[in-house]
This record gives structure tokens, sequence and C-alpha cells, in this order.
């Protein structure tokens, strides 16, 4: 079967106020090098997975658009010779709108780019401030419409909702604008607040405050209608697509698919064997990618059976029960069904016979229907 593959830019030009991902901060990463060891890693890859049918590539980050499409071609190259791609395959890249114009739209694309998912995450200069975003509303519009010219075939963009004093009316009016400059995917993050970040230490301090929680769910279910009423799809919980355009990439981590990771912190799922790379940049880049010390991350059947059910639950399809009882026969006992019968019964799941699905209600409180799932597998972990 085919898998997906991976690949980790960890470097920003600035720190969003909002981020705690792994990543360096600044100007001037040497790009040429870390590429250097992304080539080195994929070519000293393992020889039982070399030659394996690729059907999605994804550079995220980060920031991968700080890559030259020249870079990011090179990277192709590499996985060309260790893998086999498909004539078809996605091959995505996340990018921040300050990188993009239409000359490095085309040259993406020539590249072997065939999406992009652009960063902008608000239409207003102000929130963008508050985010320490580097771009500004106007620059986000240019990098949408340029990608929208190129011959990149699915342009999606990210937008932020319970923005501290966004407003449902500015924030809706942002997810018009996306939708009129012709995206064909949006993901829809409600702001988290991580209290290690900058933002985080704002909000501590008491000097701004993210949307309460009840107007953040009503943004989303707004920002829902208007995207559903555009002919969008709501097909996970945070991701809006036009037919035909949902992210094949993801897909792979919300239906238990294979993938592989490569750059430092990426993780890696083959097999049912779930590991990830050590989140060190500089030895990674002194080794040249090679020999990396791997974080093997030994679980249970039982509870990878587990997560694949949450992560299908984020689908609109939902989960067949039926189907993950085959693929995990230690996953479903009597305590899960106890546990799915009481959100059923609270109007949080849905479903007739063995399929399930978060209901729309269920969509909003997400982590409380899988936290009382967790409890359940807990029992039987
Ligand atoms: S661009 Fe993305 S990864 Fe980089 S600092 Fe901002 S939120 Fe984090």
């Amino acid at each position: 079967m085919s898998i997906g593959i991976y690949l980790h830019i960890p470097y920003c030009t600035v720190r969003c106020s909002y981020c705690d991902f792994y990543l360096t901060a600044g100007r001037g990463p040497d790009l040429a090098a870390y590429v250097a060891a992304l080539v080195g890693e994929i070519g000293a890859f393992e020889a039982a997975l070399r030659g394996r049918p690729v059907d999605t590539i994804h550079f995220g980050g980060g920031t991968p658009s700080l890559l030259p499409p020249a870079m990011i071609g090179a990277v192709l190259e590499a996985l060309g010779s260790a893998f086999a791609i498909d004539a078809g395959a996605e091959i995505a890249v996340e990018a921040n709108p300050e990188d993009l114009d239409e000359r490095r739209c085309d040259d993406l694309a020539a590249a072997g780019v065939n999406r992009i998912a652009i960063g902008v995450q608000a239409f207003d200069d102000r929130l963008l401030r508050t985010l320490r975003r580097p771009h500004d509303a106007a620059r986000a519009r240019r990098a949408l419409a340029a990608a929208r010219r190129s011959p990149i075939r699915s342009v999606g963009a990210d937008l932020i909702l319970g923005l501290p004093e966004q407003g449902i009316s500015a924030a809706l009016a942002g997810v018009r604008d996306a939708v009129a400059l012709g995206v064909d995917h949006l993901s829809l993050y409600l702001l988290e607040i991580h209290p290690r970040t900058r933002l985080g230490r704002e909000v501590a301090l008491g000097r701004c405050r993210p949307a309460a929680d009840d107007e953040a769910a009503s943004l989303y279910e707004a920002a829902a209608d208007t995207l559903l009423a555009a002919g969008f799809e709501h097909y996970e919980i945070s991701n809006f697509a036009r037919p035909g355009c949902r992210s094949r990439h993801n897909l792979k981590y919300w239906t238990d698919q294979d993938y592989l990771g490569f750059g430092p912190s990426a993780h890696s799922y083959v097999g049912g064997a779930r590991w990830s790379n050590a989140p060190e940049l500089a030895a990674y880049l002194a080794a040249g990618g090679v020999a990396l010390p791997r974080l093997d991350d030994p679980q249970p059947r039982g509870r990878r059976g587990f997560e694949a059910l949450f992560a299908g639950l984020r689908l609109a399809e939902g989960v067949d029960l039926d189907d993950l009882r085959r693929r995990y026969p230690e996953t479903v006992p009597a305590q899960l069904a106890t546990a799915i019968s009481a959100l059923r019964d609270a109007g949080l799941l849905a479903g007739d016979g063995a399929r399930i699905a978060l209901t729309r209600r269920g969509r909003l409180v997400s982590n409380e229907v899988f936290e009382r799932l967790d409890v359940a597998s807990a029992v039987v972990s």
C-alpha cells in the first residue's frame, strides 16, 4: 500500500506569539546545509522501506516556503531515487504569505508542487500584529491571488478563530474573503493558548482576552455555515474542502495509514510501529541527517486501536467499528461500547449500525468526547 511522506522544515523568521512548535526562529538559517541533511537522511534510509510506493508528500514546519523552489526540487529528486512516487502524487507545501509572489508560485509548480496551504491566519492587520505574524492582510491577499493564478492545482488557507477582540463579523468576513480569493481548502483553527508562549503570558497578565468558549463555539458554527453555503464540505473537525480537494496527506493521519517523517522531531508510523526522530537540529546538521537517534514509541495494539478510533472520529464520515474491531480485536470491548452508548445518549455521537461519527455538537466539544473515550481506553489498556 502507498505511504505518505512528511518533511519537517524547522525554521521560521520570527516565532508567532501563539506558537509552541519545535523550530528555530530567526533570519539566516543555513537552508542549504539543512536540505543536504534531509537528502542524506533520505539516501541512508533503511533498505526494507526503500522502493515503497508513495502517493503523498508534505513539506510542513516551521515555514517550508523559506526553502527556495530549487531546494524543494532537490528533496523531491532524492525521494524519487529512494521511493516509487506515484505519477498523481499529492505534493504539498505549507507557505507563509510573505514568501509568495507569482514567480515563486510558478517555480514551486515547476519543481513539482501541486498543492499549497497558506498561513493567512487573519485578514486584519491589528490581529496579525497581535499574533506577531510577519505579513499584513494586503500581503496575504496578494499571496493567495498569486497562488491561484499559478499552475498549482489546489490552494488552501489557514485561519484562526477566537482571537482576542476579533468579533464575529470580522471573523466571518475573513472566511468570506478567503472564499472570494478562490481557495478550495480552508483550515479553521480555534485559538489555543499555550502558557509558555508570548500570547500565553499576555493572557495570564490580563493584557488580552481570547474569545470565551461559548463565543468561540458560536463563531465556529457560523463559519461552518458560511462555508457549507459556499459549497465546501466540512470533512474534518478543523478542515473544509471543495469536492475533490481534501488533503490526501492529512487523511493518512486520520485513517490510520502509514507515513514516514524526515527531519528532526518528525514522526513515522509504518506497519504498526511508531517512532520519531530526536528533536535535535544541531546534531542532525552535524551528522548530515544520517544515524539520528530514533525514539521508539512502543504501544500495545489495544492502545493503537484507540488512537485509530480518535483519529477517525475527527472525520465527518466517522469510524466503522466493525472494521476497527477486525483490525484491532483488542480495542472494542464492553467498556468502550458503554462509553459510546453514553455519548450517543448525550447527543455527541451519532450513527446507525456499526458506524459512529461526532454530531455537530460533538464536534464543538470533541476534546470532551475524546477524554470520555480515553477513560474507557485506560480501563482496558
Ligand atoms: S509560522 Fe507557524 S510554525 Fe512558524 S512560528 Fe508561526 S505558527 Fe509557528
